[in-house]
């Protein structure tokens, strides 16, 4: 039986594997769908503390990681599909494979949220329609491309995005931007960049060879529907967090973040199981708060351990 089990190898998980290690508690980290978190997908961390001239997602991300295996964390590539959690030893079903474990932290994030209108499904991954820019911006290079979104990530897709498209238009679906006043000026600013406001999406458009060529887009306040020609189309409409396999064990609110108990911001209603990150957290969403809470799991299962 393993003693510490966590689950995800973002930001949280390999916080809590760095505290978990260094405290002897022999970790095993099981890395889930996208090893590295949504930090991977990050261009640029311009907020990280101690970095004041930024630091790219994937580079800081791999710091993490060699510090948590400096103290001997070990790492699979495994994803839970089911858990029972109703014992003292916990039970977690990888692959066709279960794992015992007397303490758990569950840091397995959030996955982009798609938009289910027609079309979509049919061209997300490889046929113009993505949830990462700094994964396939590049390929966009002289094209025009389209950002859903208000928040923070559409900003920041849009921007980056212009390293490389002829033009970039930001649709909305309202006429103000939720991004921080730094990132919503940069992006209202910026030359190759065109707001849609009021703007939703009604279809997604293929051309012959199956390929984006555009979009329908519909303004919420007369009606009108217009078409948007893009070859590129990015999803930054927020995530869903991955907590389907704990729904029998564990409270969920409405959106599925799990839930922790009063006055904890880690512990859940079963005792030796905690929780980090993105799949408990829906205020803040940080990669620094997202550490943090990886950090607090892991004292807190070392107190529950020792
Ligand atoms: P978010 O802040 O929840 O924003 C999601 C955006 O998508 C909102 O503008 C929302 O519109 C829009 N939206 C949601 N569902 C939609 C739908 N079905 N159709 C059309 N539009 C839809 O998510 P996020 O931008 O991914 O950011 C998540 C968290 O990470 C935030 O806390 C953010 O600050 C943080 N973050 C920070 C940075 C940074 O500091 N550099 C970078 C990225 C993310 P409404 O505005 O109308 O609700």
């Amino acid at each position: 039986m393993e003693n510490l089990v966590i689950l995800g190898s973002g930001c949280a998980g390999l916080t809590a594997a760095i505290y978990a290690a260094r405290a002897n508690l022999n970790p095993l980290v099981l890395e889930g769908a996208q090893p590295g978190g949504q930090l991977i997908t990050t261009s640029e961390v311009e907020n990280f503390p101690g970095f004041p001239e930024g630091v790219d997602g994937f580079e800081l991300t791999q710091r993490m990681r060699s510090q948590a295996e400096k103290f001997g964390t070990r790492f699979e590539f495994a994803s839970v599909e089911s858990a029972d959690l109703s014992a003292e030893r916990k039970v977690l079903l990888c692959e066709g494979r279960d794992i015992e474990c007397a303490a758990l932290i569950i840091a397995t994030g959030a996955s982009p949220r798609l938009m289910n209108v027609p079309g979509e499904k049919e061209m997300y991954g490889g046929k113009g329609v993505s949830a990462c820019a700094t994964c396939d911006g590049a390929f966009y290079r002289g094209k025009e491309v389209a950002v859903i979104g208000g928040g923070d990530s559409a900003a920041e897709e849009a921007l980056f995005l212009t390293r490389f498209a002829s033009k970039v238009t930001l649709v909305h679906r309202r006429g103000e931007l939720r991004a921080s006043t730094i990132m919503a000026r940069r992006v209202q600013e910026h030359p190759k960049i065109d707001l849609a406001w009021h703007s939703v999406v009604e279809e997604m458009l293929a051309g012959d060879d199956g390929k984006a060529r555009g979009m329908r887009l519909r303004d919420v306040r007369d009606g009108s529907t217009r078409e948007l020609p893009c070859q590129g189309i990015f999803l930054a409409i927020g995530h869903v967090p991955n907590t389907a396999p704990f729904a029998k064990d564990l409270e969920r609110d409405g959106e599925g973040y799990l839930k922790q108990i009063p006055g904890s911001n880690v512990k859940t209603k079963v005792p030796g199981v905690f929780v980090a990150g993105d799949c408990a957290d829906p205020h803040y969403r940080q990669a620094i708060t997202a550490a943090g809470m990886g950090c607090q799991a892991a004292i807190e299962a070392e107190r529950y351990l020792v």
